[in-house]
């Protein structure tokens, strides 16, 4: 029996390779993460990263389909590393922070860009920017058990076969290890926590029926479709 008075909504959780669910807690974003991008944006390379959340419930399941949608004209991807938290911790000390770690996954930040862009103007929160229903695409999570902590690798995505973003992981401003160790100063992070880590440059526009396939080497896959 449960005293709940309406049901209670389902565990979000992804896929893991070699079997298994990873159940999702929380998901965090970390903002200008590589250079390039951070240059293509027009922001300032002295300013530390940043952070912004998504609702667990905004992940697609590798594969799935991205409704475009409503309040946008500019729907962007921007292909990412996604860490997953195994245990968790506060002011968790670099050295230790890929301890913490699970795995690892590839994902799409989609992002209503004229949304954000109205909202950095007015000084509001990125929230509808960012955190709209399936606006989080993630493939299927491996384990560091499995892969190891990749700290270098090429990190791409095409859209229709044609290659719009390329990056190496080396080239993240803030490593997994640094962006862990800061986030768990503002926030408890606790298993099942995932993190974005920002996306390098030649973010851009989507539309309706496109084919997304994001890649990162040593970690896997992500794909989706623009419906
Ligand atoms: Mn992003």
């Amino acid at each position: 029996m449960t005293d709940f008075v309406i049901s209670p909504p389902p565990q979000v959780a992804l896929p893991v390779a070699g079997g298994g669910r990873f159940p999702v807690r929380r998901l965090y974003c970390v903002g200008r993460n590589y250079a390039e991008h951070v240059r293509e944006m027009g922001n300032d390379l002295r300013e530390p990263p940043f952070f912004f959340g998504k609702p667990a419930d905004a992940i697609v399941i590798d594969g799935g389909g991205v409704p475009y949608p409503s309040h946008t004209h500019d729907l962007h991807h921007e292909i990412e590393l996604v860490v997953a938290i195994g245990t968790g911790g506060n002011s968790i000390r670099a050295d230790l922070a890929l301890e913490h770690v699970y795995g690892y996954a590839a994902g799409l930040d989609m992002t209503r860009r004229d949304l954000q862009a109205a909202a950095k103007a007015a000084g509001r929160p990125w929230d509808m920017a960012k955190g709209f229903d399936h606006s989080a695409p993630i493939g299927v999570l491996a384990p560091a058990r499995l892969i190891g902590h990749p700290g270098k690798g090429a990190i791409t995505l095409s859209v229709n076969g044609v290659e719009r973003q390329r990056g190496d992981l080396q080239e993240q401003i803030w490593s997994v290890a640094e962006t862990i160790a800061y986030l768990s100063t503002l926030v408890a992070l606790r298993p099942g926590d995932l993190i974005m880590t920002g996306t390098p440059s030649g973010v851009g526009p989507v539309a309706r029926g496109d084919v997304l396939e994001g890649h990162i080497a040593g970690v896997g896959g992500v794909s989706a479709t623009i419906s």
